[in-house]
């Protein structure tokens, strides 16, 4: 099969061809992905669903495929930390199609907690953490969010660090940090009493003191483990302050730089959604004929195809500025927005040609029609994205 033909069978959602950019090698990983997706995953994702467990066995399956640190991916490469900002793209969105829950665990290690040491981190840091992340040799999290502060952490962050000598003693709790309940270290943002600075550091996850409590009970992304997490006196050397973080500046742009990395899995879960609704409503008879043979239902499928290819031009086009080293807020904001926005009608539409059926877990639309309401509000609420892009086109600030 030539790489066209691999990539038609892979997205044949993919109309306007975004998926061109990608490298042969890449799309050869893809296609392994595809197929340990297929074999692997997929399979148990219901029972992990019903339990909200992870199936951390056979994620095994992906790790040893190397989707950060493959040599395949850095051909031409040679130095980088990260793989092209296109197999990002496509490596989310792979891994969203088949299930949001894997993906967001998935971009929280690779996305959130690999850009917090990369832009964060010193040399040394980042040699001593950088390969053990990649090769998931050490599994890490991202913990900002605090109970009583999620769309006002900027200006809310409430836990402490207060220096001891050469140490740092940390007290406060974190809410919703998804994977730090098998983390081998967590950043975790703390404020300065003293200075105001909001330093960020590694903290081992067996540390003293550090207790997470898992979420139960949630409507989406319930195969991911979000942690609560409560310190108390937690005493960590200076060296695992990450030096480069010192204000909520910093924090923004380890924000705006991953917000590409939701839209990303906005855009695959759109396309899982679509898929899911396709497989429904083929098997699915009604009136003598499968469903998907009516015009109601096709003009239906026919919307969630336009939403697919919407945001994979958003997701794409924020792909190619990145790739450029244009990291900006505005354009982050505009995409995690749309595409989130958009992925709630998609899951919609594709609850309803799932019928009474449709809400049920034993049918994939159900859980993309949950997680999308996760993706919704995870990492910038759309009000907050909104807002952001208010300031920009009025000049004014709106947050409070
Ligand atoms: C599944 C999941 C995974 C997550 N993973 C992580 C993680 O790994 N690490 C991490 O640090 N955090 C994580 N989060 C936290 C997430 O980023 C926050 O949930 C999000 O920032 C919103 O904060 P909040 O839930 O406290 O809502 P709130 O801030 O309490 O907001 C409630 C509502 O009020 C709206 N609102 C707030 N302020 C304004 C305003 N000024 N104007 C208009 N409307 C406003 C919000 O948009 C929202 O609709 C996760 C959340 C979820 C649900």
């Amino acid at each position: 099969m030539n790489r066209t033909e691999k990539l038609a069978k892979l997205y044949p959602e993919d109309i306007l061809r975004y998926s061109d950019q990608l490298t042969d090698k890449e799309v050869d990983l893809l296609v392994e992905l595809r197929k340990v997706l297929e074999e692997k995953i997929e399979p148990v994702l219901e029972e992990h669903w019903k339990n909200e467990t992870f199936p951390f066995d056979e994620f095994k399956s992906i790790v040893d495929l190397g989707l950060m640190d493959n040599p395949d991916l850095f051909i031409n490469r040679e130095g980088e930390h990260k793989v092209s900002e296109y197999f990002n793209m496509y490596r989310l969105y792979e891994l969203a199609r088949t299930d949001p829950s894997i993906a967001t665990f998935f971009a929280v290690h690779a996305g959130l907690g690999y850009t917090t040491l990369l832009l964060g981190g010193s040399e040394e840091q980042i040699a001593h953490y950088g390969p053990k992340l990649a090769s998931f040799e050490m599994q890490t999290c991202f913990a900002l969010t605090e109970p009583e502060h999620g769309s006002d952490i900027a200006g809310g962050i409430s836990t402490t660090a207060i220096r001891d000598g050469d140490s740092w003693v940390i007290n406060g709790e974190k809410r919703w940090i998804g994977g730090a309940g098998t983390a081998d270290v967590i950043p975790v943002f703390a404020k300065n009493p003293e200075t105001k600075e909001i330093l960020c550091f590694m903290v081992p996850g067996d540390a003293e003191g550090l207790g997470v409590e898992k979420i139960d009970g949630k409507i989406a992304l319930r195969l991911v483990q979000n942690g609560h997490i409560t310190l108390d006196n937690v005493t960590v050397k200076d060296d695992t302050r990450l030096p480069n973080i010192t204000s909520f500046k910093d924090v923004s742009k380890i924000l705006y730089t991953t917000r590409g990395d939701v839209t990303h899995i906005a855009s695959g879960t759109h396309a899982g959604a679509l898929k899911s609704a396709l497989e429904y409503g083929a098997a699915r008879d009604q009136f003598g004929r499968s469903i998907t043979q009516f015009q109601l239902i096709q003009e239906k499928l026919a919307r969630m195809e336009g939403n697919v290819v919407t945001a994979l031009g958003l997701s794409h086009r924020l792909a190619t500025l990145q790739a450029a080293g244009e990291f900006a807020e505005v354009p982050a904001s505009i995409a995690k927005m749309q595409t989130a926005r958009l992925l709630r009608e998609t899951a919609a539409l594709a609850r309803e040609i799932g019928g009474g059926n449709g809400i049920t877990v034993e049918h994939k639309v159900a859980r993309f029609f949950g997680d999308a309401e996760a993706i919704y509000s995870y990492e910038g609420t759309h009000e907050i994205n909104s807002l952001i892009i208010g300031r920009y086109l009025t000049g004014k600030s709106a947050f409070v």
